[in-house]
């Protein structure tokens, strides 16, 4: 998780590069905010839902979730991307 040049705008480039792809979990159609949750952890490529991502890396759901709020409180160019990504899921 080294992301220091990335920026709010570079992440939702990449969120919108993501979206609409389907979670090789469970099939579903990959939400903004999961997408980032992905982009996060390093799994761009293969974006997740939440439960996909936490038995990708090994975690259980709520830990993951803590971990990734945590990271996410810590960075403002994710702090964007989260709301950016948040309304994109509402509409
Ligand atoms: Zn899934």
């Amino acid at each position: 998780m080294n992301d220091e040049s990335i920026t709010a705008e570079s992440l939702i480039r990449e969120l919108r590069e993501m979206s609409g792809e389907r979670c090789p979990h469970c099939d579903g159609v990959v939400s903004a905010v999961d997408a980032l949750k992905s982009r996060a952890l390093g799994a761009r490529r293969r974006p997740r839902c939440l439960e996909g991502l936490a038995q990708y890396i090994g975690s259980e759901v709520e830990d993951l979730q803590r971990q990734l709020a945590d990271y996410f409180s810590q960075r403002e160019c994710y702090q964007g991307a989260l709301n950016w990504a948040e309304q994109q899921d509402a509409e």
